[in-house]
């Protein structure tokens, strides 16, 4: 592939944040560079599994951003009809098969002629110049390439585009939310694993883990619904305690997350619950809390839960503070009723560098706001509001 390497924008990351920032530039008639070290498209959602994606509608089941977010889900729905809207307790999402979602992202992608897709592809180098990122070298199709980018976006989810420019220019934190296992099953009796049903089966798994049968990470496990025929989905959550500086390798903590899922459906078999045949499909370690950049303004946990408004607002968010603590596990602290707050676009400018721009999960924010404006319809506002400012830059 002969790659349009002046003036253009480049993007890295090819999840939610990062599709919608390339097709937002691309619709303003920008010429964009995608670049995923993946195989595949859509990031966490379609490899860790996600199904219920919010942070999309408010209270009143109304999109809380308008633009791409309602084409994306217009999309998704004409492509599969079991995607659908769903409250849980208080809040609406949108469930949609993960690979549904894959599929429609991947397809969008290539119908716009103005996004120059590079799949497992990595950064090898980049240059900056007066405070600009004037060089971008990269390795595709074995081939090394140099672009010379108008405006960078880093959708990486873990600030890995701005770490190789300067690691001081992301937020160190010492403790690190728990990380996600997701994994789907199919199942004889799905209400056994629905609420209020699943209290009982909860109670068993919890019995079983104080009596050692079953690992102490499966206390707080959670089953839900999926999107096909007696499909169930299971999370797992996992401490996620490694240095930062060993952030990119999580090979012993996927190692240790596969013996536990291993026990708790090895329980599920003996107990019946799941038939001999049923297929098992396991998504890859969710990371919800990777390196965050520094930006020109820090999103705060108090803005989230006033429910700010910035002057220079990207984009809304209005998930609750979803925290999920290593060992105290899940909270959640919610906005009041059709409230939200707003993203500033210098929470998603990195500071000091003129043409740097992030989205989605590595914005700019305390950990506690980043707990909120990390799910799925946030990301791809902030993506798409990146993608606008950039065209306009
Ligand atoms: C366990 C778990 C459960 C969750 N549950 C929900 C939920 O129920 N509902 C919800 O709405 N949200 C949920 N989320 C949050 C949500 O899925 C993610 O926060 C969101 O998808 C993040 O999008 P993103 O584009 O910022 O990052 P990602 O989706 O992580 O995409 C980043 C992309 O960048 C690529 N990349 C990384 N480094 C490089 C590099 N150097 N070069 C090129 N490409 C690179 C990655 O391969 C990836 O494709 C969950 C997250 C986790 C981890």
């Amino acid at each position: 592939m002969n790659l349009v390497d002046n003036d253009v924008i480049v993007v890295v990351g090819a999840g939610t944040a990062g599709i919608a920032s390339a097709l937002a530039a691309s619709r303003r008639g920008e010429k964009v560079i995608l670049i995923e070290k993946s195989a595949s498209l859509g990031g966490a959602v379609t490899r860790s599994l996600i199904h219920t994606l919010g942070g999309i509608f408010d209270s009143d089941c109304n999109t809380i951003n308008e633009g791409l977010t309602v084409e994306f889900i217009e999309r998704l729905r004409k492509a599969d009809s079991s995607t659908c809207k769903r409250k849980i307790g208080r809040l609406w999402t949108l469930v949609v098969d993960p690979e549904t979602y894959g599929n429609v992202i991947t397809d969008w992608v290539r119908e716009e002629s103005n996004i120059q897709l590079c799949k497992e592809s990595t950064i090898t180098h980049v240059e900056t110049r007066n405070n600009s990122v004037v060089e971008i070298e990269l390795l595709h199709e074995g081939m090394k390439t140099t672009v010379r980018p108008k405006a960078v976006v880093d959708a990486s989810g873990n600030a890995a585009l701005v770490r190789m420019i300067n690691d001081e220019l992301v937020i160190l934190e010492s403790r690190r939310a728990a990380a996600g296992l997701i994994f789907s099953m199919v199942v004889s009796d799905r209400q056994r694993f629905s609420f209020p049903q699943n209290v009982a089966l909860l109670r068993t798994i919890r019995s079983a883990v104080q009596q050692s049968i079953l690992p102490i990470e499966c206390w707080s496990v959670w089953f839900d619904t999926g999107v096909k025929q007696n499909e169930v989905y299971v999370k797992l959550s996992v401490p996620y305690a490694i240095d930062q500086g060993e952030a990119d390798d999580d090979s012993a903590l996927n190692e240790k997350v596969h013996v536990i899922r291993d026990s708790l459906v090895t329980f599920l078999r003996n107990s019946s619950l799941l038939l001999p045949e049923s297929k098992i499909v396991t998504g890859e370690l969710g990371v919800r809390d990777g390196f965050r950049i520094m930006g020109e303004y820090c999103l705060t946990e108090a803005d989230v839960k006033n429910c700010r408004s910035f002057s220079d607002s990207a984009c809304r968010g209005n998930w609750p503070l979803e925290f999920w603590d290593s060992e105290r596990g899940v909270s959640l602290e919610y906005l009041p009723t059709n409230s939200h707050y707003e993203i500033p676009l210098r929470a998603l400018k990195v500071c000091t560098l003129n043409n740097v721009w992030a989205a989605g999960m590595c914005l700019s924010a305390e950990q506690k706001a980043q707990a909120s404006a990390r799910v799925v319809g946030t990301c791809w506002a902030m993506g798409e509001a990146v993608g606008r400012a950039v065209s306009n830059g």
